[in-house]
């Protein structure tokens, strides 16, 4: 791995107690969550994107496009220098080297951006992509996205658990980028672990909104998490593993998409930490 580093595609808005605990009395304040994109330049220099946000043209326009946000009072606030393809542009990356987006999930603030990468193949969880084609009027999934990719890679999380979590699957098989299974918030949702030797990521998606909702006090889910969840049983069973995690020997730090005070303790430009001498 010769990078890897988070980037934000903009904000969204949305009203704190729908994310917040005990969030009943900021009940007319209004907050921010992070779009969270992990970025991975590989040693051949092809690019992995876990994630894409929104497409730069509806970055551009949000407020003709999102009905699915203004469902659930979320708002999006950036324009179209914040979708991911703008940014990696402006850091010098060719965004035709993008070859690989692992979407977490089929929700559209994750998988939307692909159509800015036409040579990237999007890489999903079969249980998520069956759920994509038999439940396309569930809020999120829309079918113009996937048309947009490329090509779509199904993979199957049967490779032992990692980190706790019950399955997996080694994307190049070298252990950089390791798919887990997550499910929960919707019914093929997954983390990737990215390890470049170091310190251990897990971009978790909406396993959790928030990371204070898998602990055990407060505990969660959120209202937000409630009522976009698949499955509250798996998304509890999530919450349990994630806690279990984060204890594990090598302290993985566990990703969000869209907890903003996690967000900003990322590292956010393309280098490797240097080892300590
Ligand atoms: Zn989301």
């Amino acid at each position: 791995m010769r990078a890897r580093f988070f980037r934000t595609v903009g904000q969204l808005r949305a009203p704190r107690f729908m994310y917040e605990p005990g969030g009943v009395r900021h009940a007319v304040a209004l907050g921010s969550l992070s779009l969270t994109v992990a970025v991975v330049e590989r040693n051949d220099g092809s690019i992995v994107l876990i994630d894409a946000g929104y497409a730069e043209e509806v970055c551009a326009n949000p407020s003709k496009t999102l009905q699915f946000l203004q469902a659930l009072s979320l708002g999006f606030e950036g324009t179209g220098e914040d979708s991911i393809v703008r940014q990696l542009q402006r850091m010098g990356f060719d965004p035709g080297k993008v070859t690989q987006i692992v979407a977490t999930h089929l929700h559209r603030d994750h998988v939307d951006g692909v159509a800015d990468f036409p040579n990237a193949e999007l890489v999903v969880s079969r249980q998520e992509f069956d759920a994509f084609l038999t439940q396309p009027r569930v809020p999120g999934y829309r079918q113009q996205d996937l048309v947009a990719a490329g090509r779509i890679r199904l993979v199957d999380l049967k490779q032992d658990g990692l980190y706790g979590f019950p399955g997996s699957f080694d994307l190049f098989g070298d252990g950089e980028l390791v798919l887990l299974d997550a499910n929960g918030h919707s019914k093929g949702s997954m983390a990737v672990a990215i390890d470049d030797g170091n310190i251990p990521y897990i971009h978790i998606g909406d396993a959790v909104y928030q990371s204070w909702e898998y602990g055990l006090a407060p505990s969660g889910p959120s209202r937000l998490a409630t009522v976009t969840a698949w499955n509250h049983k798996a998304l509890h069973e999530t919450y349990r593993v994630m806690r279990e995690a984060e204890n594990h020997k090598r302290r993985p730090v566990l990703v969000p998409a869209h907890d903003l005070s996690v967000y900003e303790t990322l590292p956010q430009l393309p280098q490797l930490p240097q080892a300590p001498a």
